[in-house]
């Protein structure tokens, strides 16, 4: 995956005089590592975001540590490291190789790549038409975008992938389309680069987007990715659903357009056929009035999975009386699910406290939870019917 791509290790970062790098620097004197266990990482962290921002806000410093782990030392150290690093003017004896890298990386072309071993075959086409024909023919072969998820199972289960197509050299994947009435977001478009899009209209789903694992995986994740995976606890499927979204599909004969209620269909598995890829999610913009709100219960704020998460939308009319509404969970079921019995029972009465209440009951008896490693079924199901009185309180009138 990194072929035409530059991998910069913390190795590399000393300049030639054998000096550190700022960051390396700043780090030593603000005390910023303790076992040493971690400040590699926390270092690359740091590198990345003095090359991409000059004079970070405490916000953006705490955003690009929430990857890395720091257990002994402690953050103040580290957040002031890069306070005192990420001050500087204009181009610096660090980045002085660098556009002769650009000009490298940009003299290889970009064209279709074939890569066979002995064990695996790599394909990494640059054309959708291309991939779609290569997944007729590579029906086993993993199918990866970002490859946040499937690479697990590299790391964790140490399996050997045989055929792998890669999409993330496919631009028309990437793009994202801004009409009067819908947004629609290429697949293979990574989440931080859609949340640009997102955050005035499709604020719910921007938050969601902001607690998403860490920049890191944001970076290079995807909604194709994420939607592919079909997970219970899957962030972005619940509040897509709240925004009544549509995941389009195609094939090399087709191609069409399935409502994300109809989407997933069992515990990891969707509607799309094997010679199929996940193309776009489009997403319909609201009326004046709609609300939608999004909620992530995990353990800690960054970089953890949901153990309970929620997509609500409401519609109220003039009398306060609920017209429509939408609640949909993840993590409390095999799929995400909503609340269905809740939602025919608000329809047509007050947007009150005690009919909520009488809600909440409904979506305790709904749901039959699992306990796991996150949480025991009881606090889901508490946190599910919780979920519920806090959205009214928040949009109560
Ligand atoms: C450290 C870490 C933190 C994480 N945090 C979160 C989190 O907070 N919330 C969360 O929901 N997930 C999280 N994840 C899981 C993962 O990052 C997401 O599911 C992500 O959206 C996957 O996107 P990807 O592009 O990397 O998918 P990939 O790993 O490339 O693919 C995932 C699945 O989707 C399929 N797929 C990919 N693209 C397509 C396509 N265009 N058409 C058809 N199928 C496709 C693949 O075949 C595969 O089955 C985390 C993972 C890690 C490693």
């Amino acid at each position: 995956m990194i072929h035409g791509k530059q991998l910069v290790t913390v190795e590399n970062l000393k300049n030639g005089r054998g000096e550190l790098h700022p960051v390396q620097q700043a780090m030593v004197e603000t005390n910023g590592s303790q076992c040493g266990y971690c400040t590699p990482g926390f270092v690359m962290s740091l590198f990345s975001l003095y090359k991409n921002k000059n004079n970070p806000s405490r916000e953006e410093i705490d955003d690009s540590l929430t990857g890395n782990l720091c257990r002994c030392t402690g953050y103040k150290p580290i957040v002031e490291a890069a306070a005192t690093a990420c001050v500087h003017h204009g181009m610096d004896e660090f980045s002085e190789h660098q556009p002769h890298i650009a000009t490298l990386l940009k003299s290889i072309p970009r064209e279709s790549l074939q890569l066979q071993t002995g064990e695996q075959l790599y394909l990494r086409p640059t054309k959708l038409s291309e991939a779609l024909s290569l997944v007729r023919l590579h029906p086993d072969a993993f199918v990866i975008s970002g490859a946040t998820d499937v690479a697990l199972r590299v790391t964790k289960k140490h399996e050997i992938l045989k055929e792998i197509i890669d999409l993330s050299g496919i631009d028309e994947l990437k793009s994202v389309s801004d009409k009067s009435d819908v947004l629609t977001i290429g697949a293979g478009t990574s989440l931080s680069d859609a949340m640009v899009s997102l955050r005035i209209e499709f604020p719910a789903l921007f938050y969601m987007l902001s607690v998403f694992g860490s920049q890191q995986i944001r970076n290079i994740a995807t909604f194709g990715g994420n939607l592919g995976t079909a997970s219970p606890i899957g962030d972005t499927l619940p509040v897509l659903m709240a925004y009544n979204a549509k995941v389009n599909l195609s094939s090399s004969s087709k191609r069409r357009e399935v409502p994300l209620d109809e989407f997933v269909v069992g515990y990891r598995k969707t509607v799309r056929r094997p010679d199929e890829l996940i193309t776009a999610v489009v997403l319909p913009k609201m009326k004046n009035g709609t609300i939608v709100k999004s909620y992530k219960v995990s353990k800690r704020k960054d970089l953890d999975i949901s153990t309970v998460s929620g997509g609500f939308r409401l519609d109220l009319d003039e009398n306060n009386v609920v017209e429509n509404i939408k609640l949909a969970y993840g993590g409390m079921a095999e799929t995400t699910k909503r609340a269905s019995k809740a939602e025919t029972f608000f329809v047509g009465k007050a947007w009150h406290r005690e009919i909520v209440e009488e809600a909440m009951a409904l979506v305790g008896r709904e749901f039959s939870p699992i306990s796991d490693a996150r949480s025991g079924a009881e606090f889901r199901s508490v946190a599910a019917r919780n979920l519920l009185l806090k959205f009214w309180y928040e949009t109560a009138k």
